[in-house]
């Protein structure tokens, strides 16, 4: 494959970030808003911002059910915070009618680091990652509360899981988007690189 596409669902969230951190991780990113450009994308990623709504745009959009589909077919998905949400199987504390997409066999917990205020920054190792520790922004972040067989557990924090990969999915608690680090943006471009 050339430069990969990687596209950014753009319904809601921080998706100006998103692609940022791609551009300077050095592969072409572009904004998803309907099912047709899912199409034409190598991947996807699910920007941080508030699941809720993004579950309810995504219905609206037409777009829930076609990105299920792309995702069981294989597509390499990387979701930040609010998509890391969306990618699980199942979710603690949804509001209610809240769907996610699904994607990696986890059952994750919304806002499990607390609220707003309660905001904060970690140093995360990701041993898959070289170059040390990477910065992570935790923003009324969910944890992985359990996992299935085929999960990969990429990082803790606290004692709590913190980045995960099945297959092609990787999905992170934490917003590397918002850092000047792109080595997350990285690994995943060599996913994607490695999927196409
Ligand atoms: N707590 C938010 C949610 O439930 C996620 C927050 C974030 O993406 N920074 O969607």
């Amino acid at each position: 494959m050339g430069t990969p596409v990687i596209g950014v669902l753009a319904l809601q969230g921080d998706v100006r970030e998103h692609l940022s951190a791609l551009a300077a991780a050095g592969v072409q990113g572009a904004p998803v808003r309907r099912p047709e450009e899912l199409d034409t994308v190598d991947g996807l990623v699910l920007p941080g911002g508030e699941s809720t709504t993004m579950s309810k745009l995504a219905t609206l959009f037409g777009m829930a059910d076609p990105l299920r589909e792309r995702i069981r077919s294989g597509l390499p998905v990387y979701g930040t915070c609010a998509g890391m949400i969306m990618l699980a199987d199942k979710i603690l504390d949804p509001r209610s009618g809240q769907e996610t997409f699904g994607g990696v066999e986890m059952i994750v917990r919304r806002n499990a680091f607390g609220r707003q205020n309660e905001s904060f920054e970690a140093a995360v190792d990701i041993p898959g990652i070289p170059g040390g520790p990477v910065e992570g922004v935790f923003i009324r972040a969910p944890w992985v509360e359990s996992v299935g067989a085929g999960v990969q557990i990429l990082a803790e924090h606290g004692g709590h899981i913190v980045a995960v990969r099945q297959g092609n999915v990787l999905a992170t608690s934490f917003h590397p988007e918002l850092t000047g680090d792109h080595r997350v943006h990285r690994y995943f471009a060599d996913m994607v690189r490695d999927a196409g």
